[in-house]
């Protein structure tokens, strides 16, 4: 595990080949692109596999063998699985993906997993991310209207107890109502990749440093969100942007 100045946790990289959006990530990539930045840590998620549970287990195991033998930096795992399998399937391979692989939170993409937050399935995700007690990440921003911000008040309302994360903060055309929803719901959280410097200082002045955390969603973003972060966030304040926040949020810790 190699020594940096500074450091980040990326809660939200994605490996794997994604039939959705048509891009390839793979365990060198990830690690070549966080190795010349502070990144020291990092929550990885599926890019979205073929859907069927056979592909959807794959790579889950495939990103829990990266989190067991990555040596260069820590790797966690998010489980995100297809909402529309049988609610039988998707408990047991969240609860295999928690309980079995180590994982530290859940992930539903609205736009990728052609699910509305708030439908019959999209409901029965949170209430899967509560039972285990694990942070549900949910997509906004592009893909509306299932990815509006919005869409996840109903889940927000009925789970209390459950921290949801907005993936990025409603990518820019929707910050506001991001900000709008976690000023509404203390149990929500933004990560505001894709953010500019406008949205990044609206989410920190009205949410503030513990339910904002950083993340990259592609690794060559990682300068990007960074700069963005540090040209808005005290240099105080910073750390707790960068992993503190992450680090209450999944109960993980970079020095463990
Ligand atoms: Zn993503």
């Amino acid at each position: 595990m190699r020594e940096k100045a500074g450091k980040a946790i990326d809660i939200h990289a994605h490996l794997g080949d994604d039939v959705v959006f048509g891009h390839s990530i793979t365990e060198q990539s990830l690690l070549d692109g966080y190795r010349d930045t502070i990144v020291c840590g990092a929550i990885v998620q599926p890019s979205l596999p073929q859907f069927y549970e056979e592909a959807n287990r794959g790579i889950h195991d495939r990103i829990a063998r990266f989190a067991r033998d990555c040596t260069e930096m820590k790797i966690w795992g998010m489980a995100s699985i297809y909402p529309h399998f049988t609610h039988e399937a998707y408990r047991a391979e969240a609860y295999r993906c928690v309980k079995e692989l180590g994982f530290v939170g859940m992930k539903l993409t609205p736009i990728g997993h052609a699910c509305d937050p708030e439908s019959e399935d999209g409901m029965f995700t949170f209430s899967v991310a509560d039972e285990l007690g694990v942070p549900m990440m949910v997509h906004t921003g592009s893909g509306i209207p299932f990815s509006s911000p919005m869409h996840v008040l109903k889940a927000a309302q009925r789970y209390p107890g459950l921290k949801i994360v907005l993936a990025h903060a409603g990518m820019g055309i929707m910050a506001r109502e991001a900000v709008i929803l976690a000023k509404l719901c203390p149990n929500i959280y933004l990560e505001p990749t894709w953010t500019g410097v406008a949205d990044m200082r609206m989410i920190y002045e009205e949410i503030g440093p513990e339910r904002m955390l950083f993340s990259s969603d592609h690794v060559n973003n990682v300068p990007v969100q960074l700069e963005t972060m540090a040209a808005v966030v005290p240099a105080r304040e910073l750390d707790q942007v960068l992993y503190r926040t992450a680090e209450k949020l999944y109960g993980i810790s970079l020095h463990a």
